[in-house]
């Protein structure tokens, strides 16, 4: 079996539901991402991007309550948890630093001594860069809005990395923007990555499908579905927009697709067919893979650009994978991590500028470090979420998490990092779905 094809992503049950799964296994998640933290004694902060001149006061305000009610929700069942009282440190609400053009995301690799950025650093990064990373931090800024040079659409963030170290050939790499890319479905044939557990693909005639048939087309038709795990996949049953057309769409769907690719500059390295899965591969995580491959004074960023990106904060994805592999996020988004996904192994690569660009056992080593996380975390997570604590709607999914993660890890067996990275190709909001299963109404 290449791929897990049943009802919901936890069990087979005719009554079983994808989207109450996703939403149970991304709780688990960042309730045992807040357990590992407050375990070491660090605060827990999920930030919402500040206020802004234009913004929707009242909305701005509500979203903040909502987290901020979210993250007292989670911080009292991690506490209950470890049994430790009120106080520090603490689950909470908050909001990402203020930023302008050119601001940055860091990651801080802890084991290499590299001190926390001030606020002053992630809105301008400047003073840390070597002077080679200053000359690429300016490029990706000036060329904020060229697709021919990096991605500049939704969700926009470019990562890099710097090298301060001064022995010879250290040099920053980048621009390296978010990549979608195919998720093989047999991934030792696929060159590297063994142990995955296979990922989730709903059955071929299942209902899922439904919000994914290309407009005027029939479901006996070939071509007739968005492929999994596409950004805007679900609106393929409506017409093209007033939006461009530059590949002349027949649906809204591909529309957005091509509006991405053609005129926003995104590579897609699954060759734009609509077998498998597809997944999004982050530039901050492009930029770990490569950070660490090339030593202990590389530092990797990663710059907001384009105009449909505000917000300087990693998303839960990243977050995890972040932490997993020591490079802790300056600051945490609860939004939704849309098809998230690390690279898997050997990439198609039409472009030309992907191979050889990291080496494969890096791929392996940090891809198993990230596995290994997903286990530790959501298996507390699990256990700090009794029914009692949970909405009764969600006590199936419960019970399949805990059947399906079995015993303990194995290296053999990457259960719990497949599981988290099928629940990000239900798209979602984090805060939403973490709203429901704690019951918040
Ligand atoms: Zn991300």
């Amino acid at each position: 079996m290449e791929f897990r094809h049943t009802k919901g992503i936890l069990t087979d049950s005719s009554t079983s539901d994808p989207v109450l799964d996703a939403d149970f296994i991304v709780s688990a998640m960042v309730t045992g991402f807040a357990i590992q933290r407050l375990q070491s004694n660090c605060d827990v902060q999920f930030d919402i991007a500040p206020k802004e001149a234009g913004d929707d006061d009242a909305k701005w305000q509500r979203q903040l309550d909502q987290l901020d009610k979210v993250a007292q929700a989670i911080g009292d069942a991690a506490k209950t948890f470890l049994g430790v009282q009120t106080g520090n440190p603490n689950v909470r609400a908050g909001t990402a630093v203020d930023h302008r053009q050119g601001a940055v995301i860091v990651g801080i690799y802890g084991i290499a001594g590299h001190e926390r950025p001030t606020t002053g650093d992630i809105q301008d990064p400047t003073d840390a860069l070597s002077v080679g990373g200053k000359v690429l931090f300016d490029l990706i800024k000036t060329k904020d809005e060229d697709p021919s040079y990096q991605y500049v659409g939704r969700g926009a963030y470019t990562g890099f990395v710097d090298d301060i170290g001064t022995q010879e050939g250290a040099h920053p790499i980048g621009p390296l923007s978010s990549v979608r890319t195919a998720i093989p479905g047999n991934t030792a044939a696929h060159g590297t990555i063994t142990g995955w557990f296979p990922r989730w693909l709903p059955r071929a005639d299942d209902d899922i499908w439904g919000p994914r048939l290309r407009y005027g087309k029939s479901i006996q038709e070939p071509d007739s579905h968005i492929g999994w795990g596409i950004i805007g996949g679900n609106t393929a049953g409506r017409e093209p927009d007033d939006r461009p057309n530059p590949l002349n769409a027949t649906n809204h769907a591909d529309q957005t697709s091509s509006i991405m690719h053609v005129l926003q500059g995104m590579d897609f390295l699954d060759e734009g067919d609509d077998v498998g899965i597809c997944g999004y591969t982050h530039g901050m995580i492009r930029a770990i893979y490569s950070a660490y491959e090339h030593g202990p004074s590389c530092i990797p960023y990663e710059i907001t650009v384009g105009h449909d990106t505000t917000k300087l904060s990693s998303c839960l994805g990243c977050s995890v994978f972040m932490t997993a592999t020591g490079y802790t996020p300056s600051s945490i988004h609860l939004g939704s991590a849309e098809s998230w996904s690390p690279f898997y192994g050997n990439l198609s690569d039409p472009y030309g500028r992907y191979e050889p660009a990291i080496d494969l056992n890096v791929m392996r080593d940090l891809n198993q470090r990230f596995a290994r996380y997903c286990d530790d975390a959501i298996r507390l997570g699990l256990a700090a979420l009794p029914v009692s604590r949970i909405s009764e709607q969600y006590h199936a999914s419960r019970k399949g998490l805990h059947d399906m993660l079995g015993a303990e890890f194995s290296n053999d067996r990457h259960v719990a990092s497949a599981l988290f990275l099928d629940a990000l190709t239900v798209h979602g909001k984090d805060v939403d779905r973490l709203g429901r299963v704690y019951a918040m109404g």
